[in-house]
């Protein structure tokens, strides 16, 4: 421990650290580390370690310092040679910001402290060095409040309740009558400090302290702290960022926007972070420090002419009253806003990705204060990178590298339908902060958006302006809508990064959290109401409004196209109707892995002759009515074969208990004996007769085939008819037929015996005959324990991961949500495993699976149809156990298509 690094300095163009080390320092930390080594202008500072955020979860505040003490003093003096400053000096004061950086960038999530070095008596030297004494006080009533808030724990923990410093300002600002912050005098100020400094004292029992040296190992242990703050832990479960990442600790040293009308400070994208659009979007604040722009609490003005043209268009602003009231800073300070953006044009093409940049002017020089890559939706991150490809910056690796395939998901969205656009009521306008069509009931609370979502209600989060303690609720709402802010605040960063459709600064509305309202355009709408958002041009509707699917072209194909070059695996589809089908097909499924024949048996009449057949007390009546069903299915099989002209089929024979099947309550029953002539007397006997403890292991799955084997013969012939009708049509039929639950080769033998004697029938019969596959779901442990024995059988396996995942953990897969989320609180589990492949355990079975069954059978072929067959994490472990093809709902085909790709990238093997 004594002889490791836990401190790296930059400035002054030189730097310890560099941008791969982002493990280590922080995004943060290596990209300010870079920028220094390339040349750009960053303030001076120090990283210390995400190393030591552990190490400090270890040995506690004490110990900690006592470990970094030496690096941190000698890394101070480095800052103030450069600075010409001295931390803890009252002359000549330096002052710092400290903030937290982790390995992966989580917006809003940890908590900054500006200022930090100021005392009574340092921000008198503050106040002459400047010559601003106003300047000064200011400065120092932020740096309490802030330290107040974020170290000393004041700030309260529940957005309905108000800060104790924001209280006290607004007291002061009630005895002066004056509206405004920047109305309070200095002396005004002054007092206000002394106010902040009674509320600690009150609050913690100690005095405000002003040991510069206290103030910064106290900001320090928060930011550690604040990685395991409630927050923190959500952003990291929904973004499955690991606990033991940790965070680094910047040190920087403060540069101010707030130094008059030369100063201000900003944030911008190099590119549109909603859209993709290659143009410069961004805000900035005039004589503002940094927390204001994204804070939401000024509405800030746009960075470039061209995006402050369209933001005042969409603001229905005059051009007039925009160069007046709303200059870009391109207009205001053209020399700075030069310099800008050249350094933007070099961050991008050195990072070779779209920026978020941080940046303050001082009395006209520039500094950039922090570089990252952005955060984006899923149509800009696609379309961004298939810009860099066509630029040449981007091979197809890299463009395949960049993508997060789980947010493609937010492109085959639905959008909303034209028509009903055109006749819905327009009640506001915003900003487009982030794509998408959102319709539900309004909520005011992040905590009500959470609550209704539990009740499988839709909302539509409606705030003033958003915070870091919204997360959850905005997480758990359909879109998001805000009064205030920009395209960089809080709301409108987070909701881009979740894929979340959100409008932001709709100014026309008016909230009253107290009533409960919002009132739009004269018409007050109550929590509960119908709105719907569209993120796409910032219009609030009213109501619901329809919508309806994307057209999927352009980049969205060329990325597949990409995809399709590197990857081993082929992506099948989950799909019971010829429609789900044709629609996966277009996505590029190749084929389908699992089709449910329970699905078929609940339409119309089918349910009825499948309830007869379940009801019937002997082999002939239950002969009877399957007949009836064979005619059906054939029909269903031939529309499925039809839309996958070309393609195999995986047809999956009858699955679920048979109580699934039979109506429970009477109603439902007297109705099915009116419909069968069967007494209710006998219905109500059959359903308690089928009762079973635990029908999840019961009498399901090819135990049902091997104690009726009418009903697997009669399915057989179905699939078998269908496809020899097909083939007549010119219909190119590749069937497999699959058995489910298997757990012995016995029973499977048993399955094999009727599924191959019923088909040679057919083919005598028709005279003719089709090229099939047999096989089975491993879906049971012992079945992957003995899958040498199964493979005897099987020409193919496919993992029913969803039992798998059950049967392995001893988890219902139907009652796991009474203590899932406590699970993950408590970090038991990391994920939830009937979402993402279990590989220590689940995957255990699933590797032995495989290597076992190719024992038998070399060229066995092994796929996937469980729910993890859409889940990048999950087919990235399919590929590394050598699976040919993975089977998901037809929506996520093209996301298991890219993370296909990217496991081939990944994990190269000689298969292709
Ligand atoms: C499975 O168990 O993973 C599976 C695909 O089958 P089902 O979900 O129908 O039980
Ligand atoms: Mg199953």
């Amino acid at each position: 421990m004594g002889t490791l690094k836990r401190v790296y300095t930059f400035g002054d163009k030189k730097a310890e650290g560099k941008a791969d080390m982002k493990n280590l320092l922080g995004g943060k930390g290596a990209n300010l580390a870079e920028m220094n080594l390339i040349g750009v202008p960053v303030p001076p500072g120090l990283t210390i370690t995400t190393e030591v955020c552990n190490e400090y979860n270890l040995t506690g505040k004490e110990k900690m310092i006592e470990l970094l003490l030496d690096e941190v003093r000698a890394g101070i003096k480095g800052i103030e040679e450069i600075m010409g400053s001295r931390f803890g000096d009252s002359q000549n004061p330096l002052l710092v910001s400290v903030r937290s950086g982790g390995r992966a960038s989580m917006p809003g999530m940890m908590d900054t402290i500006l200022n930090l070095g100021l005392n009574d008596e340092s921000v008198k030297g503050i106040a002459l060095k400047v010559g601003n004494e106003r300047f000064a006080w200011d400065s120092y009533r932020r740096f309490v409040q802030m330290y107040g808030d974020v170290v000393l724990g004041m700030k309260p923990v529940s957005k309905q309740d108000i800060d104790p410093f924001e209280e006290i300002i607004e007291h002061m600002k009630e005895e002066k009558k004056v509206e405004l912050d920047t109305d309070l005098t200095t002396d005004d100020l002054k007092e206000l400090v002394k106010r902040f400094k009674t509320a600690v004292k009150n609050a913690t029992g100690r005095d405000f302290p002003a040991d510069p040296w206290e103030q910064l190992w106290g900001s320090v242990v928060a930011v550690f702290e604040s990685w395991n703050n409630e927050r923190a832990n959500f952003y990291r479960r929904l973004n499955n960022i690991p606990d033991e990442w940790g965070t680094a600790v910047n040190v920087q040293a403060m540069v101010y926007g707030n130094m008059g009308e030369t100063s201000g400070t900003g944030v911008c994208f190099t590119r549109d972070s909603a859209t993709g659009e290659n143009i410069l979007t961004g805000e900035y604040l005039m004589n503002a420090q940094g927390e204001d722009v994204v804070a939401g609490t000024r509405t800030p003005n746009q960075i470039s002419i061209e995006q402050s043209k369209r933001w005042s268009k969409l603001a229905q602003v005059s051009e007039e009253e925009r160069r007046g009231r709303y200059p870009s800073l391109e207009e205001v300070m053209p020399a700075a806003y030069k310099e800008l953006d050249d350094i933007l044009k070099k961050l991008e093409i050195h990072y070779k990705d779209m920026q978020d940049i941080e940046f303050t002017i001082q009395e006209g020089k520039l500094w950039m204060l922090q570089t990252r890559n952005g955060k984006r939706t899923g149509s800009a991150m696609l379309k961004i990178a298939m810009d860099l490809h066509r630029e040449g910056r981007l091979t197809d690796i890299e463009v395949l590298k960049r993508m997060e395939a789980g947010k493609l998901d937010e492109l085959l969205h639905p959008v909303f339908d034209i028509k009903a656009l055109e006749q819905a009521n327009v009640v506001a306008k915003g900003l487009p902060a982030s794509p998408g069509a959102a319709t539900g009931q309004v909520v005011f609370f992040a905590e009500d958006a959470e609550a209704w979502a539990s009740d499988n209600k839709k909302t539509i989060l409606v705030r003033i302006e958003t915070s870091p303690e919204d997360l959850k609720g905005m997480h758990a709402a359909e879109g998001i809508l805000t009064a205030r802010g920009g395209m960089t605040s809080h709301a409108a960063v987070v909701a881009r990064g979740m894929g979340k459709c959100c409008v932001s600064a709709a100014g026309g509305i008016i909230i009253n959290y107290k009533e409960r309202t919002m009132t739009a355009n004269g018409k007050v709408f109550k929590e509960g109401d119908w709105l719907s958002l569209n993120g796409s041009s910032g219009e609030v509707l009213e109501g619901k409004v329809a919508t309806v699917n994307p057209e999927l072209s352009g980049d969205f194909a060329l990325l597949m196209d990409i995809a399709e070059k590197y990857t081993h695996m082929s992506v099948r589809t989950n799909a019971d109707t010829p429609h789900d089908a044709r629609v996966a097909r277009e996505f590029g499924a190749k084929g389908i892995g699992l089709t449910r024949t329970e699905h078929m048996f609940f339409e119309g009449k089918r349910i009825v002759a499948m309830r007869e057949m379940i009801i019937a007390s002997d082999e002939a009546g239950r002969r009877k009515a399957l007949d009836k069903l064979l005619p059906m299915q054939r029909e269903d099989f031939e529309g499925i074969f039809e839309a996958m002209n070309g393609l195999p089929v995986t047809v999956r024979l009858l699955d679920p208990p048979l109580h699934e099947f039979i109506p429970h309550d009477e109603a439902n029953q007297k109705e099915l004996s009116e419909a069968t002539g069967i007494p209710v007397e006998v219905i109500k006997q059959k359903a308690e007769d089928l009762h079973e403890t635990n029908p999840m292991l019961g009498h399901r799955g090819c135990r049902l085939g091997n104690t009726y084997p009418e009903i697997s013969e009669t399915q057989t012939r179905a699939i078998i008819e269908a496809a020899l009708n097909c083939k007549k049509r010119g219909i190119i039929v590749l069937p497999e037929i699959m058995i489910p639950l298997a757990g012995t080769l016995k029973e499977l033998k048993m399955q094999e015996e009727i599924v191959r004697g019923t088909v040679a029938k057919v083919f005598a019969e028709r005279n003719d005959t089709i090229e099939y596959m047999f096989g089975t779901m491993i879906e049971i442990p012992r079945a992957a324990l003995t899958a040498d024995k199964i493979a005897e059988s099987a020409e193919f396996f496919s993992f029913g991961t969803n039992d798998l995942t059950q049967m392995a953990f001893g988890y219902s897969r139907d009652d796991i949500g009474k203590f899932l989320g406590i699970y993950l609180d408590k970090s038991i589990l990391k994920q939830d495993p009937f979402q993402v492949i279990d590989r220590e355990g689940v995957g255990q079975l699933i590797r032995m699976g495989v290597e076992r069954g190719r024992q038998t059978k070399p060229n066995l072929k092994v796929g996937i149809c469980g729910e993890h067959g859409g889940d990048p994490s999950s087919v990235e472990f399919c590929h590394m156990v050598g699976m040919d093809y993975v089977s998901c709902s037809p929506f996520r085909v093209p996301i298991a298509r890219v993370a296909a790709a990217q496991a081939a990238i990944n994990f190269p093997s000689d298969k292709k």
